[in-house]
């Protein structure tokens, strides 16, 4: 496992945090995921891309160029010994006595994590996982990807003691998506997910599978539907770099239909982009 603090690679272990730092007191930054298949960073450049849209939308300054970041992933990578690996990112404030507003010197403090992938069983993606449906109590804003993460920390809490993998947040009825993920369903033979508003998190996972859908002729509409819409789907899965496609098997005590045409022909499909990417 590597990580990285500020300007050196550093022990995983070694205590490189100082108390004032912003992100540290004010969760003050922004963060990204990266999926590594065979040792190549899956769309790294649209994972930049969010970084930087994260970054101007909380008035953040990013230390490194875009093309140094990069550079600092595949350094990373190469003394991680890694071919299937996930790549932390972080960027925050810096250090500051505690203030709320913001320092007056830009001295934002990127660091880094390149640890073993999560890998996801083929049971898993075959059997499908349990959702809780929660309130969504987040702020207004989270398209941005803050490391503000205590109401998805505590819905996904709440999900895994009532036996579930995934919290799925809704408001007032109508489902945004996961804690940690986006989500899809599919009726009569249509894809649909909630639209790339503020209100959730612009998935990369998200934007693939509905690349994917579009070339296989499969129908995909970004608009709102409710929970009865979820429950009564004739598929639904989650999305992320992390999990890429897990089917959905009950949502609440609702159990879906076990069938799912489309979500295999999707995975089957996503599988073949990372050989795709690996090996072009
Ligand atoms: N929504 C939320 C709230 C998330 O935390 C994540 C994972 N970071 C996603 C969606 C999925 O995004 P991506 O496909 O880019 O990993």
């Amino acid at each position: 496992e590597i990580a990285f603090y500020n300007d050196q690679f550093v022990d995983m272990n070694e205590k490189v945090v100082p108390i004032q730092e912003r992100g540290h007191q004010f969760g003050d930054g922004i963060y990204e995921v990266i999926r590594v298949y065979h040792g190549v960073p899956f769309y790294l450049d649209a994972h930049m891309q969010r970084l930087k849209k994260s970054a101007a939308a909380i008035e953040l300054q990013l230390p490194f160029s875009v093309a140094e970041i990069k550079e600092l992933c595949m350094e990373g990578l190469r003394r991680s010994d890694m071919e299937e690996a996930e790549i932390y990112m972080q960027i925050t404030r810096g250090i500051h006595s505690r203030q709320h507003h913001y320092p007056d010197q830009a001295n934002s403090v990127f660091s880094m994590t390149v640890r073993r992938a999560k890998i996801i069983s083929s049971q898993v993606r075959t059997e499908g996982i349990n959702v809780l449906t929660v309130e969504d109590d987040r702020w207004k804003k989270c398209y941005i990807k803050s490391l503000n993460l205590l109401p998805n920390v505590m819905a996904k809490q709440k999900a895994i003691t009532n036996g579930c993998q995934e919290a799925v947040y809704h408001d007032n009825g109508i489902v945004k998506e996961g804690c940690s993920s986006n989500l899809f369903i599919v009726k009569n033979g249509v894809l649909a997910t909630y639209p790339a508003l503020d209100g959730i998190l612009h998935g990369i996972t998200r934007q693939i599978v509905m690349e994917l859908a579009k070339e296989r002729n499969i129908k995909v509409v970004e608009k709102t539907f409710t929970l009865d819409d979820l429950k009564q789907a004739d598929e639904a899965f989650v999305t992320s770099t992390n999990m890429e496609i897990v089917p959905l098997k009950q949502v609440d005590e609702d159990i879906l239909p076990t069938e799912r045409p489309i979500s295999n022909q999707l995975i089957k499909a996503y599988q073949r982009k990372v050989l795709e990417k690996v090996t072009s």
